[in-house]
């Protein structure tokens, strides 16, 4: 028996071990490539998981880890703090919505979002409203792999449907579809069906999970800046909280630093990570208005907010998110990702062979960010060999081919990305 099983004493993410070919080995990068043991040279489609926003190997963000672990690695902050993270918590109040004033750190966006729900639950109680305990998410949500998050991922279309049996059970409200331009007939119906759920579940609801303006690893569903502003006033109106998952959203990725900027609005919770540290460390942050902060004040130390990840705050981590921002500022990001941005819609959405394709259900844009979808996810097999055939790295998911580029892409880089995702459909369009 053990004979057969394959020697990898490493186990990968979403792999299936049998028959999933040997991962390739990673030795080094920089800018949007990185190489190969073997000595190929890949252009890296998907910033690994959309992280690594300043690509590989960037100067100031590896002298900016290393002289922090000069100084000091790691302390906790239990009792304790030190300046990366007070210099991070203050530059991260600066730079989001107005009202966020208050940060938590932890150590990924799965336990910044784990936070977020604890903290609007015990906000709920703290408040008087015990049985506002459950949460309202949205079908083609993903908020991460913990417990907690699993149940809050479209219990459906999700990876965690498996699982059902044993998480909490929360609201879903259908997911929005009308995106970014739709007509205000198609956002209207979207938003009449979350007052509809809200209408049916809000006495025992403690908070609306959005991944705002795009579902990310729910299949890259775009919306509209009027349902994200919809979703607002009707969690004033029910009297639940709002909390923004912009765990993939955050840092220019929908082309605005945050997307909730597009709708002009600030949710009572918003979570951040992936490109927090410009992918450099795991980190997460989890922001609170002043009113969510000031319901755990209290002379009653029961009252106060019950969590603290060991490596919450970690001093390198919060070093290179400085460091990355601080790039991010002076090296105009926001330009660089509507330079991305421009290619994109040129190059695939108005492209006329992709229009035309019948296997191609939509192609849609919004920032950094592009998916081609398919009808059949079976005409994407082999999308991903192809295009290291032609030295590009892409990862396709379901029926989704997709690319979030590091913002350093060159221009040229990014045009040779959108020729293979388009050269996949044309290459292939007879043997289907
Ligand atoms: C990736 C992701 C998460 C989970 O973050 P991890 O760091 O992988 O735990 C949560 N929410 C969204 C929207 C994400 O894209």
């Amino acid at each position: 028996m053990n004979q057969s099983l394959p020697p990898s004493s490493l186990w990968h993410p979403y792999a299936q071990m049998l028959t999933s070919p040997t991962a390739p080995t990673v030795v080094g990068g920089e800018g949007a490539r990185f190489h190969l043991q073997g000595g190929e040279t890949l252009i890296d489609a998907t910033c690994s998981w959309w992280c690594m926003i300043h690509g590989y190997g960037h100067p100031r963000l590896v002298k900016a880890i290393k002289d922090q672990a000069d100084t000091l690695c790691h302390v906790m902050l239990g009792g304790l703090s030190h300046e990366p993270a007070q210099r991070l918590a203050d530059t991260l109040v600066r730079i989001t919505p107005a009202g966020l004033n208050h940060v938590f750190f932890s150590d990924s966006g799965s336990v910044g979002m784990e936070v977020a729900m604890k903290m609007a639950v015990q906000y709920q109680v703290q408040r008087g409203q015990p049985e506002k305990h459950r949460m309202l998410s949205l079908m083609g949500a993903y908020h991460g792999d913990t417990t907690g998050c699993m149940a809050v991922c479209d219990p459906e279309e999700g990876m965690h449907a498996l699982f059902a049996g044993f998480l909490p059970r929360h609201h879903f409200a259908p997911a929005p579809r009308a995106g970014y331009h739709a007509t205000r007939e198609a956002i209207d119906t979207d938003i009449a069906a979350l007052r509809a759920t809200l209408e049916r579940c809000h006495t025992e609801t403690a908070a609306l999970l959005m991944e705002p303006m795009l579902q990310a690893a729910g299949g890259l569903n775009m919306t509209s800046p009027a349902y994200v502003r919809a979703a607002r006033e009707l969690c004033d109106e029910f009297d639940i909280l709002l909390i923004f998952d912009e765990v993939a959203t955050g840092f220019g990725r929908t082309g605005k630093l945050f997307a909730a900027e597009h709708a002009g609005v600030t949710p009572d919770i918003m979570v951040l990570s992936k490109g927090l540290t410009g992918g450099y460390l795991g980190h997460a942050a989890t922001l609170a208005t002043s009113s969510v902060f000031a319901a755990f004040l209290s002379d009653d130390p029961g009252r106060a907010f019950m969590h603290g990840p060991t490596f919450m705050g970690n001093p390198l981590a919060c070093r290179v998110a400085l460091e990355s921002l601080a790039v991010f500022e002076e090296e105009a990001y926001l330009d660089k990702i509507a330079g991305l941005n421009t290619i994109l819609r040129e190059e695939l959405q108005e492209d006329g062979d992709l229009i035309g394709n019948s296997r191609i259900a939509d192609v849609r844009v919004l920032g950094a960010t592009a998916v081609i979808e398919v009808h059949d996810d079976a005409d994407l097999d082999g999308a991903q060999a192809f295009a290291r055939s032609r030295g590009v790295w892409l990862r396709p998911f379901g029926r989704w081919l997709y690319t979030m580029p590091a913002y350093v892409t060159t221009h040229d880089e990014m045009r040779r990305i959108t020729g293979v995702m388009k050269d996949w459909f044309a290459t292939t369009s007879s043997s289907h």
